[in-house]
């Protein structure tokens, strides 16, 4: 599980779609949430968008795997695509906020690896958020001053990316999830197969060694 948080607007759902362009067995959790859809985003797609009262029944049934209040609004993880997902051999990733990677981390600390990625400066941040035109003036600046909260939290994470040049930024996360992939512990099938190098009872190749 790769859990992705930054303040909004840092850039984290770019970096999150170059990633998956770029990774064949990566899949994006995608959310429930109850703020309203944004232009261009898509049912199913970018959130699962449902109504406060389906959330909490949903959430009381202990269908998501974390979930948080962001802005007045419900966001949360459904539990069962990321266990089929999970239990498929495919890596997950999430894009979620500090509260939600909190909530990963205390539930399997040996299976997440978290990032964070932070703005290369306020008003780049606040640019960046201008930029996306998705929000009205009074969003906007709940969002920068949830930034400096978000940001707060930068030390709780396993990575921290500062997401000035996009593709230097891309590439590093690409290094990430590549060097944690073949850490000893998440490679299991290591222990036989070292075994079968290690062991002693080698005769030789009856073959020449593969000439
Ligand atoms: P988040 O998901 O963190 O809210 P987005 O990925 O939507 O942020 O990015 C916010 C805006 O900033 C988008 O318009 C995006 O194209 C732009 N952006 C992202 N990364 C960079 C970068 N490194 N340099 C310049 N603009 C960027
Ligand atoms: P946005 O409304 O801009 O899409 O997202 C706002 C914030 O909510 C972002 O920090 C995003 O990472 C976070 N978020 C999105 N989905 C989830 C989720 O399922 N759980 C948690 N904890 N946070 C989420």
């Amino acid at each position: 599980m790769l859990a992705l948080s930054s303040p909004s607007g840092a850039g984290k759902s770019t970096l999150a779609r170059l990633l998956l362009e770029a990774d064949a067995a990566l899949s994006l959790s995608v959310s429930a949430t109850t703020r309203p859809r944004r232009p261009g985003e898509e049912d199913g797609v970018h959130y699962h968008f449902i109504d406060r009262a389906d959330f909490a029944a949903r959430r009381d049934a202990g269908a998501f795997l974390e979930w948080a209040e962001v802005f007045g609004n419900l966001y949360g993880t459904p539990r069962a695509p990321v266990e089929q997902a999970l239990n498929a051999g495919r890596d997950v990733l999430f894009d979620i906020d500090w509260q939600g990677a909190r909530q990963l981390q205390a539930a399997a600390p040996d299976d997440l690896v978290s990032v964070f990625i932070l703005p290369p400066s306020r008003p780049e941040l606040e640019a960046r958020l201008r930029g996306r035109g998705a929000d009205d003036p009074a969003s906007l600046a709940l969002r920068m001053a949830a930034a400096a909260d978000e940001m707060s939290h930068w030390n709780e994470y396993d990575y921290v990316l500062v997401n000035d040049d996009l593709a230097a930024c891309a590439s590093s996360l690409r290094a990430i999830l590549a060097a944690e992939r073949v850490r000893r512990r998440r490679q299991r099938w290591l222990d036989a197969f070292a075994a079968s190098l290690c062991s002693h009872d080698y005769k030789g190749d009856p073959d020449g060694g593969g000439q």
